[in-house]
């Protein structure tokens, strides 16, 4: 028994038809592959919350930039089968196996398939149907990577078309992603709910992530100062402490004074609906810590 894969828009949509004549809700766990745990939480909620779930992996051209890494990007179909079938084995019993493996569908388009009229990297020269979600797309992630958001809201409302979902699967992980889809959603008014699953890190509390490929086993030793300097920010803002040129300080001498050749790129905190940065917090609605540290050899 093998979970089953489909490569074109024309059986996806003739799939999703015969779940809604059978009045059926599909889960939807859209991803770029070479899969994790992490994104095995979201396909767990979407098993436990619905009757089908359709699992994309589509690395999608438009959201990187010429200079980034789609090519080298981590591709490998039989690990992502491994890695759902071992998944699926750990978390349920043996009938339920069989069952769940079954509602299952894995959906792994060619370019072609979703960009119909061709595609360019060549950002200057593309032409065609984007979709921009203002105001949320230009801070944090978005300052080092203009296009990135409109190629992420891009391709999602393409994969909410042709699969139209009961449920949207998204990771806290990439918390202002999550912000942009639940905005688009509500501006476009998809008839769509999206759910957000919380980070599943690993023991040196490095988020899981597809591109952790890239990291020798010294630098995941070397990044357990990044998670610790967060969570000392936030037990100090839990004892009331909610100005951010101090929590930003708390956390710049953790990473530097437990390893000096850590550089800070940024550390920012931000309103958690409109990503406006903050210079204090206010309680009641929180805030979005983010930070980006790279190393100096
Ligand atoms: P990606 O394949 O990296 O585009 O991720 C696909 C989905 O999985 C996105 O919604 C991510 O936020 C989510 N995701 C990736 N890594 C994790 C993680 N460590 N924990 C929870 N969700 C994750």
């Amino acid at each position: 028994m093998s979970i089953s894969i489909i490569n074109t828009v024309k059986e996806i949509r003739s799939l999703r038809h015969s779940f809604l004549l059978n009045n059926e809700t599909v889960g939807f766990v859209p991803t770029m592959g070479y899969l994790h745990e992490g994104h095995m939480t979201l396909l767990k909620n979407s098993i436990i919350s619905n009757d089908q779930t359709i699992i994309s992996i589509f690395v999608n051209p438009s959201q990187f930039s010429p200079n980034e890494d789609l090519d080298t990007y981590p591709r490998d179909l039989d690990h992502d089968l491994n890695i759902i079938k071992n998944y699926l084995i750990k978390n349920f019993n043996n009938s339920e196996f069989l069952k769940i493996l079954n509602k299952i569908t894995i959906f792994k388009p060619e370019i072609s398939e979703i960009y119909p009229s061709g595609f360019t990297m060549d950002i200057k020269n593309q032409i065609g149907t984007f979709v921009e979600v203002l105001g949320v797309s230009e801070q944090l992630e978005g300052k080092s990577r203009p296009t990135f958001f409109r190629g992420v809201a891009t391709v999602v409302t393409k994969l909410f078309n042709v699969i139209n979902p009961t449920i949207a699967y998204f990771g806290q992980k990439d918390i202002q992603q999550t912000i942009v889809i639940k905005r688009m959603v509500k501006d476009l008014l998809m008839n769509i709910i999206i759910e957000i699953v919380p980070t599943v890190r690993d023991l040196n509390g490095l988020a899981l992530s597809s591109r952790n490929a890239y990291l020798s086993d010294e630098i995941k030793n070397q990044v357990i100062c990044i998670n610790q300097s967060m969570k000392l920010a936030n037990q100090n803002y839990l004892n009331g402490n909610l100005n951010v040129n101090l929590l930003t300080d708390i956390i710049n001498n953790k990473i530097v004074s437990t390893n000096p050749n850590f550089k800070i790129d940024y550390i920012s905190f931000n309103d958690p609906i409109n990503l406006n940065y903050l210079s204090t917090i206010d309680k009641s609605k929180g805030a979005i810590l983010s930070l980006a540290v790279y190393k100096q050899d």
